[in-house]
């Protein structure tokens, strides 16, 4: 390099390296951060029991969502993981029916105990006659 002006070519040479370095800048900082990773355990997909695959993309609107590894239903977006993963755990029919099974579970047991009272008291009573 001359220590008089640039040539034309020094200058275009430190252009291009200056642009390149930027360049490299930027796409360093616009690089996808890791996001806490979702600390809520994910149910499996309801349709065909397979696990989730967290998708997302980094484009603005930010997003991410669950589609299942087997048949590729997709849950709703949301702007975090964590709403993400609630999403996909969102099951009101499962939940509903596993709400009432246990209460259903509840009575029969019930019943079941007045049953082996009633038993009993007739097993007391016929002894006594
Ligand atoms: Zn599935």
């Amino acid at each position: 390099m001359s220590m008089t002006n640039p040539t034309f070519e020094e200058s275009f040479l430190a252009n291009m390296a200056e642009i390149g370095r930027n360049m490299a800048a930027e796409m360093e900082a616009t690089e996808p951060q890791p996001e806490p990773a979702v600390d809520v355990e994910l149910k499996p997909c309801p349709f065909c029991e397979s696990n989730p695959r967290m998708e997302s993309w980094y484009s603005p609107p930010r997003g991410y969502w669950f589609s299942c590894d087997g048949c590729s239903v997709e849950a709703d977006s949301a702007i975090d993981k964590a709403g993400a993963a609630e999403a996909w755990n969102h099951r009101p029919i499962e939940d509903a029916q596993t709400k009432r099974i246990a209460e259903l579970e509840a009575r029969i047991s019930h019943l079941e105990e007045r049953l082996e009272r009633a038993n009993w008291e007739r097993h007391k009573e016929m002894r006594r006659s």
